[in-house]
């Protein structure tokens, strides 16, 4: 998949898109999303109404941008190019989670730390979300 400034554009709309419908998934509504370019890259948000909430599901949220993503990664990914580049399904899926998913990294450290840790707990319900949701995200 060529890195291009469209494909950039593409995968954050994906990341935000996993959020913004993780949101509503939690009972919450958001403002507006954006995507908008940075010097060093496109970045987006998901403006949301400030409110309290609950750890884990702040913690579920925030994977779902990285999962998203790295979904749309992984849809434009030919088999050559991931043999050539010698990549599995979960490289694709980390270098969302490295490239515009360390705040939400930081995110789920930050609400896993005053739960407690049941990290791949989350994440697989992050995932089941979105394996549910798809539509959506994809819309
Ligand atoms: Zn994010």
């Amino acid at each position: 998949m060529a890195d291009t400034r469209q494909n950039e554009r593409e995968r954050t709309a994906y990341h935000e898109a996993g959020h913004a419908v993780a949101y509503l998934v939690a009972g919450r509504t958001f403002r507006y999303v954006t995507i908008r370019p940075r010097s060093a890259g496109i970045t987006g948000q998901v403006y949301v109404r400030p409110r309290r909430i609950d750890s884990i599901q702040l913690a579920v949220i925030a994977h779902c941008g990285p999962i998203a993503e790295g979904r749309f990664l992984l849809a434009n990914t030919t088999e050559d190019e991931m043999e050539e580049g010698g990549m599995e399904p979960e490289d694709i899926i980390m270098s969302a989670y490295l490239e515009n998913g360390r705040g939400d990294l930081e995110t789920v450290r930050y609400a896993l730390t005053n739960y407690g840790s049941c990290s791949d707990v989350v994440e697989e319900v992050a995932s089941a979300i979105l394996d549910k949701q798809w539509g959506a995200v994809n819309a």
